[in-house]
């Protein structure tokens, strides 16, 4: 071969390889971002890949339980994969921070779209979808003008007619925290003890289940995630349980977030900031909170028809981050209440 032919084949080569690069062959484009996510849904599985596709990049995610994902991260250190982590609860992300797992951010864009309470204020992590745990209540047996407030389930009206789902759920614990926060650690010891003595049956292993319970005529009145009885509502119309928002006349409603942030080592954090605001942006945002009957974060956005219909209520808008903080003495009290 002449020196001449081993060039041109070479700038063929080299053509071939430009023309692919620019032919939109997505894989090639640029790195690879990794999102460690708590988030199990396929929907929101199916928008990751969506965003890969919009930015020419492959989305590589790792799906397990928030605290299994914190132990891993703890785990890998500074060789970690990991650029973007999305927890389904405050206290996680909380946890992640104060790990050193994740790393501060600063965005206009998120610090404009996402309310300052459903944020960490130093950038660590931002809310992406908002649920909220309130009473649930079978219409058959119970007027709404008989409720209030969470504190009020306590009352000898609800003995014998109160369902639960375990203590040991971080959904449960996580609004024992906040109610620590709001009105200190002996309040909440009695509120819960109150609860305790009030139950029908024992705590169920999740709300769906005590949902269920009450339409079933077990119990009367429970607390449950709000998405869980748009799911259930979705299926069965007619069915005779409903939300009612509690402590409006107080401190307002238990709220806790599904967020994210970047990864303390994330080696592709430039894409992980614009992913997070991708998830924030109005067009993701709705869908984002639509796959599980949420609330978009983002205040601008509107969140499913059927999730509108239980009426607008007031947030209780301590920051949310505040509930990691006070975790540990919650899952302590619900321990001494015998809340299993
Ligand atoms: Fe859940």
């Amino acid at each position: 071969m002449t020196v001449r032919n081993a060039l041109s084949r070479q700038a063929g080569a080299l053509l071939i390889a430009a023309t692919l690069a620019l032919s939109g062959v997505a894989e090639a484009a640029g790195k690879p971002l990794v999102v460690y996510s708590a988030r199990k849904y396929q929907l929101v599985e199916q928008l990751f890949q969506e965003y890969g596709r919009e930015r020419g990049i492959e989305v590589k995610s790792v799906t397990d339980d928030g605290a299994p994902l914190i132990q891993r991260l703890i785990a890998e250190g500074t060789a970690s994969p990991a650029d973007v982590f999305i927890t389904v609860d405050a206290g996680d992300l909380w946890r992640a921070t104060q790990a050193g797992l994740l790393q501060p951010v600063r965005s206009p864009m998120l610090e404009a779209a996402i309310p300052a309470h459903l944020r960490d204020p130093d950038g660590h992590w931002f809310g992406l979808a908002v649920r909220a745990r309130t009473i649930a209540y079978s219409t058959a047996r119970v007027k709404p003008a008989e409720l209030s407030t969470y504190a009020a389930l306590g009352d000898p009206r609800w003995k014998g007619r109160l369902c639960l789902r375990s203590g040991k759920a971080v959904y449960n614990q996580s609004m024992v925290a906040m109610f620590i926060n709001d009105i200190g650690e002996q309040a909440t010891e009695r509120m819960v003890g109150s609860w305790i003595a009030n139950l029908a049956a024992e705590p169920f292993s999740n709300d769906t289940l005590m949902l269920k319970a009450i339409a079933a005529g077990q119990c009367d009145v429970g607390i449950t995630n709000s998405y869980y009885l748009g799911k259930l509502q979705h299926e069965q119309p007619d069915l005779p349980v409903q939300l009612f928002w509690a402590d409006q006349a107080g401190k307002g409603t238990h709220v806790n977030i599904s967020g994210g942030g970047v990864a303390k080592h994330a080696g592709n954090r430039e894409e992980a900031v614009r992913f997070l605001e991708w998830l924030a942006s109005p067009a993701t945002q709705q869908r984002f909170a639509a796959v599980n009957f949420e609330y978009p974060a983002n205040a601008d956005v509107d969140p499913l028809p059927e999730v509108k219909t239980w009426g607008p209520f007031k947030p209780n808008e301590v920051n949310v981050g505040l509930i990691g903080k006070a975790q540990p003495a919650a899952v302590m009290l619900i321990d001494r209440a015998g809340w299993r």
